[in-house]
């Protein structure tokens, strides 16, 4: 029986976190009235012009020198020519050969193992607008579909990975690791539910020992890692059904439905020359000198792959630790600074695993949005006085809010005090 190797690819789409959209001043804030964040722009009246937005160049050079990337001194807008309601121009501004960013490259853990996968390109394009079908929860059945154009053009780093990935389980990781980078970086917000990070799978079986690229399907809608690690198992199945039985892969798009756990054939896929793209004649190529690069290399903070590595070498902190205190920066950040106020290291994480994350649970809260505890840091530590004091204090709040509290190690506080602080905090 033939052995099968899994080859995958996963282009990873990221809103990049700006005010404003990508060629327009229109507001890129989420959820508002349909319709309500337009111009002639971005609804693609004829003759308006786009104008780029630096913060979103400024951002995919961020986030190619985290990856490894070369910053091309020379890249260009190029037109994605497509038919599509949400689409008014009939062509999307992205980059083809001359993107940002290219050849970089990610270290993912899998189980103890680093993997490192290539990345072919980091681009920009813009978004399409969104279809809101009527009667029906799809176009299938619907009486009529409404077009909402908020979304039109806004900005979106598209980052291709090479054919390195090798299971659901390592595009999985990989996904989270890029989801972390993004997120720290403040290049993407990186919620899934709003989708703002979203992936498209390449996936393709060869024989074990083979080195040429078996017949890919594209499976697309993969807006959770879970869904990721599913739709690729699913298709592995699904191919290696057809090959072991003697029959061809045909290259198509398949569309994931996550309810039902099942993908389904959409289209036949597309190549790159059925776009018919051409650079963009309404934007100049863009020019990146070194000095350019060099002071967004200046504005870099510490990854949290270094920050991993340096918790564990200089702190003494386990694996399992090292990963949860960088598991974001805010907690990465928020553990550094407990910990210049005189805490120790391991005890610190414990109470960021343990109290705090039990508490930010039960609050559906996170380190992000409780600026209470983001502040409780920066301004309001000291009246705990101890590390050990706010452990005291976060304890006394779950357990009992109206029993008098001592701290021990810091000066006593009254419940009062402790009961106001915490409500503020939800
Ligand atoms: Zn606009």
């Amino acid at each position: 029986m033939t052995q099968w190797e899994v080859v995958i690819g996963l282009e990873i789409h990221a809103q990049v976190t700006t005010r404003s959209k990508l060629f327009c001043s229109c507001s890129t804030q989420f959820g508002s009235t349909p319709n309500s964040q337009v111009c002639p722009v971005c609804t693609g009246m004829p003759g308006a012009l786009p104008v780029l937005n630096r913060a979103v160049l400024d951002k995919a050079i961020a986030l190619g020198l985290a990856t490894h990337c070369t910053i091309n001194a020379h890249n260009e807008f190029a037109r994605k020519n497509y038919f599509y309601p949400d689409l008014p121009k009939g062509y999307q501004i992205s980059q083809l050969d001359k993107p940002i960013c290219s050849r970089g490259y990610l270290d993912v853990e899998v189980d103890g193992n680093t993997r490192r996968i290539g990345l072919t390109r980091i681009h920009m394009e813009e978004d399409a607008g969104k279809l809101v079908h009527q009667g029906s929860d799809n176009i299938k059945g619907a009486t009529h579909s409404l077009v909402d154009l908020n979304r039109s053009s806004i900005p979106l780093v598209e980052i291709v990975s090479e054919p390195d990935i090798r299971s659901a389980k390592e595009a999985k990781a990989y996904m989270e690791s890029m989801a972390q980078i993004v997120r720290w970086l403040g290049v993407c917000d990186g919620n899934l539910e709003e989708g703002s990070l979203r992936c498209d799978a390449n996936i393709s079986l060869r024989a074990k020992g083979t080195e040429a690229l078996g017949t890919k399907t594209e499976v697309k809608n993969l807006n959770s890692f879970k869904a990721v690690e599913r739709a690729i198992l699913l298709e592995v199945d699904r191919q290696m059904e057809i090959l072991e039985e003697g029959g061809t892969i045909i290259q198509e798009t398949r569309h994931y439905n996550e309810a039902t756990n099942s993908t389904k054939s959409l289209r036949s896929k597309e190549e790159a020359h059925d776009y018919r793209y051409f650079p963009d004649p309404d934007l100049v190529p863009i020019a990146i000198d070194r000095a350019w690069v060099e002071s967004i290399a200046q504005t870099l903070p510490e990854l949290p792959s270094e920050r991993y590595k340096r918790y564990q070498a200089e702190l003494g902190l386990s694996e399992y630790d090292a990963g949860k205190m960088t598991i974001n920066r805010e907690t990465g950040d928020y553990f550094e600074a407990t910990l210049k106020l005189g805490g120790n290291a391991k005890e610190t994480a414990n109470w960021l695993n343990g109290d705090i994350s039990a508490w930010l649970n039960e609050n559906s809260s996170t380190l992000i949005t409780s600026v209470c505890l983001m502040n409780m840091t920066r301004n309001d530590i000291a009246w705990f006085d101890t590390v050990d004091g706010i452990h005291q204090g976060m304890r006394a709040d779950i357990s009992s809010i109206n029993r008098p509290v001592t701290i021990t190690k810091g000066r006593p506080v009254a419940d009062d005090d402790i009961r106001i602080f915490w409500n503020s905090c939800i």
